[in-house]
């Protein structure tokens, strides 16, 4: 073990981790009141770094990204180039198999158009879970219908829990393409992904991996997940909104064709010849891109750096332990999923009472969560759960906030009781 792991473990965590509670909170303009923020699988707060990057653009006059020459413009073109550098190598990627988007929603959209065009034939599969967001289930149903393909569903069992054995039962001859959640964003649960790309790939598939919910949390390496694809995007990880990745081998990202076109994705246009595009990435990002929403993204790469030598991490994973273990010591409570591994994130349900009624009793105590279904319908429906209640962590999260929680939802069980 290395002298810098080794400085990552044990005492030296904790002793991080208790100074970084410290200064975390602090960081975030909007916890300047008594908010008890716990919806960051929604979107996360931003800190006071992102807000300085996302106005500097304004302010120091940065325009015309790839388009001008012009001090601002050359200024705000190796920004934004620095900026995609710093993503690739938050996710163990090269600058040049990142593409930039607007979203995750966005990013999983250009591999199901694109791969369904490539790959996609009557009678074949795209296999995903009930484990997965809305996105990356809707996204590839619309278009494998098209193709006469079908998107199978691999099922939770009735602990919630997508078993590793289940998807590798699903992925056979028809199977072309396989996307999965890297961490779900009902449950937290963390896909062990390398035993499953191994199986895609013994049959020419590809796999998409939807890093939405776990680009905060884990340190992510596209290399050793092994994965064809990876997505994520800002505004859950400390960034701006309007930000998405798609990060892919350039043999992936050549392949697929172009979702959108517009400036800046071609390298000629003729008026009576198809268009000439430019290289991999740029043939992916037509249309002038979200420069302070990257520039943010960047600034918030750098909080999550510090915030992981602070020891905030670390902290934010234990915390979770303890967020499991007070909900389910509350006996009303019906925690959903009891995956092997999961981080920042518990959803549950309560009861006879409406997720909707519990979540604005608990707002009115200052205590932000998120209710409903999540855009994660089947996983719900699996469950027989008519709607739920989902707590996220971020590194500014506090015992003390989730004390604060389980005595709001004592009183509430009180007062619907
Ligand atoms: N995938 C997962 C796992 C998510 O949690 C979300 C957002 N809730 C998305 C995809 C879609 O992300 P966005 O709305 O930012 O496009």
């Amino acid at each position: 073990m290395s002298n810098e792991h080794a400085a990552d473990t044990g005492e030296a965590i904790v002793a991080r981790s208790r100074a970084g509670l410290a200064c975390e909170r602090s960081l975030f303009p909007a916890l300047a009141s008594q908010l008890v923020y716990l919806d960051a699988a929604a979107s996360t707060l931003v800190p006071q770094s992102v807000l300085d990057a996302v106005s500097s653009v304004y302010t120091e006059g940065l325009t015309g990204v790839h388009r001008g020459v012009h001090a601002r413009a050359s200024s705000a073109t190796l920004k934004f180039e620095a900026a995609r550098s710093q993503i690739a190598y938050a996710c163990g990627a090269r600058a040049d198999e990142v593409v930039i988007g607007r979203g995750t929603t966005e990013s999983l959209n250009m591999l199901s158009h694109g791969l369904a065009a490539t790959r996609l034939g009557p009678g074949d599969e795209v296999l995903a879970s009930e484990l997965d967001h809305h996105a990356n289930i809707v996204s590839w149903q619309l278009v494998a219908a098209k193709y006469g393909a079908r998107v199978i569903l691999t099922p939770v069992d009735a602990d919630g829990v997508l078993a590793q054995d289940a998807v590798l039962a699903r992925i056979n001859d028809r199977t072309k393409i396989v996307a999965l959640p890297h961490v779900a964003n009902t449950t937290g649960a963390v896909l062990d992904a390398r035993p499953i790309a191994k199986a895609a790939h013994r049959k020419r598939a590809v796999l998409v991996l939807d890093g939405a919910q776990a680009f905060r949390t884990l340190e992510i390496s596209v290399r050793e997940l092994e994965c064809d694809a990876y997505v994520f995007g800002a505004h859950k990880a400390y960034g701006p909104n309007g930000v998405g990745v798609l990060v892919g081998s350039d043999a992936l990202l050549s392949e697929l064709p172009p979702m959108q076109g517009g400036g800046h994705m071609v390298h000629a246009v003729h008026s009576h010849a198809p268009p000439e595009l430019a290289k991999v990435p740029a043939c992916h990002e037509a249309g002038t891109p979200n420069l302070e929403g990257v520039l943010g993204f960047a600034a918030a790469i750098a909080y999550l750096a510090s915030a992981r030598r602070r020891g905030a991490l670390a902290h934010e994973r234990n915390l979770t332990a303890e967020l499991e273990r007070g909900l389910r010591s509350l006996p009303f409570v019906r925690v959903l999923g009891a995956p092997a591994q999961r981080v920042g994130i518990v959803s549950f349900a309560i009861g006879a009472v409406h997720a909707h009624d519990a979540a604005t009793f608990l707002d009115e105590r200052c205590i932000a969560v998120r209710p409903g279904l999540m855009c994660a319908q089947p996983f719900f429906e699996r469950l027989g759960v008519r709607d739920a209640l989902r707590v996220s962590l971020s590194t500014h999260s506090q015992q003390t906030e989730l004390d604060r929680l389980f005595s709001a939802l004592v009183s509430l069980h009180e007062f619907f009781s």
